[in-house]
């Protein structure tokens, strides 16, 4: 045990169901140690009793905060009545949840999945057939176009999206097609077009990447450039979206950027239930004909009530306004902690990134500390202290998380 473990033992009861997951569990997570049992709103709670500040609102899912109860409410009422169906048949839920949906994203059609990696995949497969049937490129010759350090899913086609040596390594043959430029360089973009480019798919601030905020006027550059050469932009949402960033969806922080696709996921369940959907115009999607595309949970009634419940909170507790708010104030707070420990504070809204100096050990430790601390964070990448919690929080919240920020850094 390293000196930040010891400040608090983990209890007996703990340490068993901890052990009981890793014997029974494949370890493909690295968990800290803690064992949670109940949330409500910013808090959780572990199987002793302690409660901790949650700062990560898994990874940007729970975003409405814990057990909101307009959603619990739309879950307990919708069990009572029918919860799926599968798309052969309408259900009565689908229509009111794609409605909602395609107006709060400006969009005029969507296509729903449950987990964000499916979203990624069902824009990839529509600009694929997009770039075949509309813009004539040779059968079997599609490129999308995407960034170094991107993440976009841990599937066969996110690992092949991916830039990234440790998510490649051992899992390869990784799916042809696709093309890496560093994120935010929109030179390498341009000259990356081909006559076989169909699409360039971006994330408008890396989440999984490390909090990498692209300088102003990227996403419209990278508009421009779609527009000029006739190949799709695709918009990945799906940490970004729905008021994490301060924005409703982060594209909105420059006007005139308009996604061709767009995909939203992880808030769009409430924190309940994977809920995803890639949205679209008309006219691009009309390329998808029964039998192209589908899954079988996807737009089940249950689903489709959680998405409007989750949708319905962001927009009328006006979600956005708050994370906006407090995403200022943490920032000036962080900014303020004089630390050498601190290489650079970044992020927009509430999704923001403490990147740690080499020198001072990696990002792990520190999330330690603050767990002993009560407050519930995870490094992404070594040296990134991610804080993005739900957008409830509220200023004392706030206030206090900089408190154990400044006894930690
Ligand atoms: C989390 C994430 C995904 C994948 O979502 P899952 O629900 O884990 O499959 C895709 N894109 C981005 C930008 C993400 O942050």
């Amino acid at each position: 045990m390293n000196a930040v473990m010891e400040e608090h033992a983990i209890s007996d009861r703990q340490q068993r169901i901890i052990h009981q997951t890793e014997t029974f569990g494949a370890h493909n997570y690295g968990p800290l140690p803690v064992v949670l049992a109940r949330g409500e709103g910013c808090w959780l709670e572990d199987v002793d009793g302690r409660r901790y500040l949650d700062c990560l609102a898994a990874y940007s899912a729970v975003n409405q905060g814990h057990r909101h109860p307009r959603v619990m409410r739309a879950v307990a009422e919708q069990c009572e009545r029918l919860t799926l169906t599968s798309r052969a048949f309408h259900n009565d839920r689908l229509g009111p949840f794609l409605e909602k949906l395609c107006q709060v994203a400006g969009m005029e059609v969507a296509l729903p999945m449950n987990t964000g990696a499916e979203a990624v995949e069902t824009a990839v497969k529509l600009a694929r057939k997009w770039g075949y049937e509309r813009k004539g490129v040779a059968r079997g010759k599609a490129e999308v176009i995407c960034c170094d350090r991107n993440f976009h899913g841990r599937t066969i086609m996110g690992v092949s999206l991916s830039s990234d040596d440790h998510y490649h390594h051992d899992f390869g043959p990784v799916a042809p097609g696709f093309v890496h430029i560093p994120f935010a360089d929109i030179d390498a973009l341009e000259a990356a077009i081909t006559e076989h480019t169909v699409a360039v798919l971006i994330e408008p601030i890396q989440g999984e990447g490390g909090i990498v905020v692209p300088p102003d006027g990227y996403v419209r550059a990278v508009r421009e450039l779609c527009d000029r050469h006739g190949i799709l932009m695709i918009d990945d949402e799906i940490q970004t979206g729905l008021g994490r960033t301060g924005d409703l969806f982060c594209h909105h922080h420059e006007a005139g950027t308009e996604p061709d696709i767009m995909t939203v996921g992880k808030a769009l369940g409430g924190g309940v239930y994977p809920v995803s959907a890639a949205l679209a115009s008309h006219d691009i999607m009309s390329v998808f004909q029964p039998g192209d595309h589908g899954s079988t949970f996807g737009g089940n009634p249950l689903a489709c009530a959680v998405g409007e419940a989750a949708l319905d909170v962001i927009v009328e507790e006006d979600l956005t306004a708050n994370s906006r708010a407090m995403g200022e104030r943490l920032m000036a707070g962080l900014k303020a902690i004089d630390s050498d420990r601190i290489v650079e504070v970044r992020g927009r809204g509430l999704l923001v990134g403490i990147e740690i100096d080499q020198a001072a050990g990696p990002a792990r430790p520190f999330c330690e500390a603050l767990m002993h601390r009560g407050v519930l964070c995870k490094e992404t990448r070594e040296q990134v202290l991610r804080l993005a919690p739900p957008l409830v929080i509220d200023a004392d919240q706030i206030d206090w998380l900089l408190d154990q920020l400044r006894a930690v850094l």
